[in-house]
Order: C-alpha cells, then structure tokens, then sequence
C-alpha cells in the first residue's frame, strides 16, 4: 500500500495531506501552526470524522514533523512509516532554475534555500522542512513541485518589466508569478470539460482566495500572470494591495514616519487589500456580511476587488487575442456565486453571459448560459492532489 505526503511549509506553518495512491484517497489531512511561537496548535483529521488537536509549544519544523510522525502511527493511520513512499513538497520560489517538478537532491534544497531572497518568509522553511523528510523516510521520493513553473513558459515581452534590463540580467528582477499548480490543474481541468485539446484553446483561470491571481494561459501554457517578483502584485487581495504606483512607498513612509522599508512592505501585505479597505476582515464572507448590512467601505472593498478582476480579465484578453474559457477557482472563486456573477456581468460586451441558476453552486459546473461565447467553468482548485500527482509521475 502506497502513500504520498503533499507538504506545504510556511514560515510558522505546516500543512499536511496523506493520500493512499494511485486511489487519490485522503487517508489523513491537517495543520501545525505557530512554529516556534509560542502555543503552538496541532490538527489532524482522519478516517471517518476522527479529529485530534492539541496545544504545545512546537520550537521548529522538525518537532512538528516528529510529533506527526508520533501522531501517524499512535491513531493507526500508518503501520510502518516504509508505507509512505513518496513526499510532496510545495515550494514558493523556484526562479528561472525550476522550470517543472524535480526530484529532491542535495543540491536541489540548496538551491531553493538559495532562492530565499525572492521568498523570504516560505523558502529557508521549505528548505528546512525537506531536510528533515530526508532523514526520517531516506526511502521515500521526495519531489518539489514550484509554484512558479508553470509560468517560466512567459515569454519575455510578459515577464519584463519596464527597468535597466541590467537588474534582470544581474539580480533576476523579473516577473515569476505564483498559484502556478493551481492555475495549471484547473486550466487543464477546463479543457477536459470542453472536450477540447487544450493546444487549442485560451483559458483566462482566476484563482481568487485569500491570495490571488489571474492567468493568461494559452495552448496550455502561463503566457502571463497578475502576481510579478512576488505574490504582492495583481489584483486585491485578502490583505495585500495588488498592484500600486511604487511611488507611494516613499511618501507613505514619511507621512506615517517609518524609516524600515520592509515595514511599509509588510503594511502592503499584511494590512491592506480588502482588510484595509473595509476595515472589516480579509474574510470575504465578513465583508460581504457587512456590506449587506450596509456598511460603505465593505461594499467599496467588494467592488475594488471586483473592478480589478474584470480589468484584469480584459487584458489577458488582449494578451491573448480572445479568450475560449474564464475559470473560477480558490475560496472566493469557488464559493462566491455574488462575486462571480459582479464580475462576468461588467463583461458582457465580450459576449460573456453567466447563467444565473446556473452560478448558484459551489462545485465544478459550466456557469455560462448556452448562448454566451465564452465557455465559463467553476473548477474547485486540488493543489494538494496535483502535488501528489507529480510525485507518482517522477516517482
Ligand atoms: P482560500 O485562500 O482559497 O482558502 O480562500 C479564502 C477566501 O475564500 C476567504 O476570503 C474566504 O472568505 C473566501 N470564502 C470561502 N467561502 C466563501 C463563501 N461561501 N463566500 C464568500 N467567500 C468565501
């Protein structure tokens, strides 16, 4: 019996799913949270409705990684941890050098420690947390599936920016993009519905959660993506700002006097987008909760989101010269029947028409009426599985 770990390690994070393959069978699934804080939580779900948390002080990812080990086999969830033959890891960063999944070498971790300065908070995590998996299952495949591969098929033009071209040639400031596993499984999910070739087709995938991104994915590669150096750019998001004139760094800095560059730089992550606008939450559920019950900056917050979506819907259409099928994934892509349709009614002039009846689901589902001229798909999004997947296909 075959099991495959998907392991995606933040900063003070650890989430884990266990699968039994090549089933695809979620045996066990859970997080570990406040690493090294102290409190620290750990969850884990398993067989049928079983769940188990506790509260201790867990000083770094190897601890959380042993107690799981500890937790694996006291619950019977794994008889003997040789069961587990292969490990998933999800990476933040992979620069130019990942240009697909790859096999987890020495090397390969020193890379992606190296590559800590475009992901600063997830990549030395990563890293570490793939060290630890060599030394308790040597057996095991290890692979490291980037969020970033999928779009390292850009072209130039897209993944430029308007800077002396030196900074990309001597520090890599370009353009990578993220949510890449997530844009690629429900791209490709989309043109299975359509029952069309995806060489043939221009899909616009919209992964809109707590982070977001849009993505210009033609012949079924990333031809260009909302998120840039880091995931902070693009549309609104839960707490980031999305796209902003850099000008407003300097100015801000002296207004709000705050002399460290990377605190504004954390207000932009941390503080703004829908929580900073609404003043409510970064939850889209209590903001449109209060928008409802009438408050203006919730409602303004909804319809910035909204308004950046459709803006930047419409220019991946002129990326792409048309557009075949817009994809609706993540929290808020999947869920939000109100969001959606705010979005696809300001598009109607492209021939885009959503099926109102349709549209009230949260599962995988055509929503666009048989007369619109874009196909409309919600695809809930799998990372977890694609993950997993990769690691069967290298294994
Ligand atoms: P994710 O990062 O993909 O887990 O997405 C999290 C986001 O999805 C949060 O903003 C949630 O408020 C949002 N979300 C989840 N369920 C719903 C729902 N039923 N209606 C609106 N937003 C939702």
């Amino acid at each position: 019996m075959s099991k495959t770990f998907a392991i995606n390690a933040g900063s003070s994070s650890l989430k884990f799913q266990l699968y039994q393959m090549p089933e695809e069978e979620v045996i066990a699934k859970g997080l570990v949270e406040r690493i090294g804080i102290e409190n620290s939580i750990f969850k884990i779900e398993y067989g049928d409705d079983q769940e188990f948390e506790m509260t201790e002080d867990i000083e770094d990812h190897g601890r959380a990684v042993e107690i799981l080990f500890e937790k694996l086999q006291e619950f019977n969830i794994v008889e003997d941890m040789k069961e587990i033959e292969g490990v998933g890891h999800r990476v933040v960063a992979g620069g130019e050098a990942f240009k697909e999944s790859t096999v987890v070498t020495d090397e390969v971790i020193a890379k992606v420690d190296e590559l800590s300065e475009f992901a600063p908070l997830h990549n030395p995590a990563e890293a570490a947390v793939m060290r630890v998996f060599q030394e308790e299952l040597p057996h095991a495949t290890m692979v490291a599936v980037f969020d970033t591969s999928f779009h390292t098929s850009m072209p130039e033009v897209n993944y430029m920016y308007s800077l002396p071209y030196e900074y990309y040639e001597e520090y890599g400031a370009r353009k990578y993009g993220a949510h890449g596993t997530s844009h690629q499984f429900v791209s490709q999910r989309a043109a299975e519905l359509a029952g069309k070739p995806i060489e043939d087709l221009k899909i616009i995938t919209c992964h809109l959660g707590n982070g977001g991104s849009i993505t210009a994915v033609q012949g079924g590669k990333s031809v260009d993506t909302s998120m840039g150096f880091t995931p902070l750019a693009g549309i609104t998001m839960g707490t980031r700002t999305g796209d902003l004139d850099v000008s407003l760094v300097p100015f801000l800095m002296d207004k709000l006097n705050i002399s460290d560059v990377n605190e504004m730089v954390n207000i932009f992550n941390k503080k703004s987008g829908l929580l900073g606008i609404s003043g409510v939450s970064s939850d889209m559920r209590d903001v449109e909760s209060a928008a409802e019950a009438g408050n203006h900056r919730a409602q303004l917050a909804i319809d910035i989101f909204v308004n950046r979506v459709q803006k930047y819907i419409g220019q991946y259409i002129a990326v792409m010269n048309g557009v075949d099928i817009i994809v609706f994934t993540a929290g808020i892509g999947e869920n939000s029947a109100t969001t959606r349709a705010a979005v696809l009614e300001g598009l109607t002039w492209f021939g885009i028409e959503v099926d109102a009846e349709r549209n009230d689901t949260r599962k995988e589902a055509q929503i666009s009426s048989d007369e619109s001229k874009v196909l409309v798909y919600n695809i809930p999004t799998n990372e977890e599985v694609a993950i997993a997947r990769e690691v069967e296909r290298l294994k």
